[in-house]
């Protein structure tokens, strides 16, 4: 693949796209970005996506520098140029460069960086066995501190977490949240099901509202499986009767343990294989 990364408008080829070292994206994780799926070609929930750049950037004050009409031509233009009819799309606006202080105000040039590539988040035998998860010590962030509905470039706190779970042999781990509630995985939302309803954490429980947890929903609505958004605990997975996870790198994927301790059957369940074939059949429209 002859890739092609976009940096304001121009095109790069891997090894020639940079950015300044004073970028305050990488002097202080100062940027937003989405991350997003491309299926037979066409971005999925591409709309979605720049809505949800849009309110992460006005939550930080950032000014993107062109329209959104404009942005979401570059991105499938972008799309096009690396010819990928699957793949994975990381699209990323920095505060741009300053000086060495935290003043986002002195940034006068925000990068808007588009990178198209492939992806494959988990081994492919974790989609048909299930996923093990652990419960990590890092709390999600509290909303008060840094939202966790801005997708920003400050990713560390999912870092921590993500690593406490490598280090006990999980792929993704559990997040809570200050309460001790579930909030969602390092990268992922979460699902429950629980006597043939679903349920998942409400945007308060301090989550990402992710746009492949709003097709499930939305999916489950179409084959009349009733969701409710209401705060979970550890107990509530540990006590379920099938759990999953989505998100725009993730797809669905089922999760079979937390912490050791078997979910349901121990096998992904049938309403779980039942949404994910309504998810793969909608990104195949
Ligand atoms: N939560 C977090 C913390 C995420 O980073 C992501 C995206 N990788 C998600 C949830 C899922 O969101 P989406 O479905 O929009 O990709």
């Amino acid at each position: 693949m002859n890739q092609q990364i976009y940096i304001n408008g121009e095109y790069f080829s891997k090894d020639e796209a940079k950015i300044s070292v004073y970028d305050h994206g990488l002097l202080y994780g100062d940027g937003i970005f989405e991350g997003m799926r491309i299926y037979s070609g066409k971005v999925f929930r591409l709309h979605e996506h720049l809505l949800r750049l849009w309110e992460s950037a006005t939550a930080i004050s950032l000014q993107i520098p062109i329209g959104i009409d404009d942005l979401t031509n570059d991105v499938n233009e972008a799309v096009k140029r690396n010819g990928l009819e699957e793949g994975y799309i990381r699209l990323i606006v920095t505060r741009g460069s300053g000086a060495l202080g935290l003043d986002p105000f002195q940034c006068a040039n925000p990068q808007i960086i588009i990178i198209v590539d492939k992806i494959t988040l988990y081994p492919k035998a974790l989609y048909e066995n299930g996923l093990e998860l652990v419960t990590a010590s890092t709390i999600r962030n509290h909303p008060a501190a840094l939202s966790p509905r801005i997708k920003s470039l400050n990713y560390l706190n999912n870092v921590l977490a993500k690593m406490e779970g490598l280090k006990a042999g999980c792929k993704e781990a559990l997040m809570l949240n200050h309460q001790g509630q579930v909030a969602e995985c390092t990268g992922d939302n979460v699902f429950i099901v629980k006597a043939g309803q679903l349920i998942t954490p409400p945007k308060e429980a301090g989550i990402l509202e992710g746009i492949t947890r709003n097709a499930v929903i939305d999916l489950a609505k179409e084959a009349e499986i009733e969701t409710i958004e209401s705060p979970l605990t550890r107990h509530d997975l540990f006590v379920a009767d099938e759990c999953f996870l989505t998100g725009s790198a993730a797809e669905v994927i089922p999760v079979v343990t937390l912490d050791g301790r078997t979910i349901g059957t121990g096998s992904p369940g049938p309403i779980t294989k039942q949404l994910n074939d309504a998810f793969r059949d909608l990104v195949r429209q």
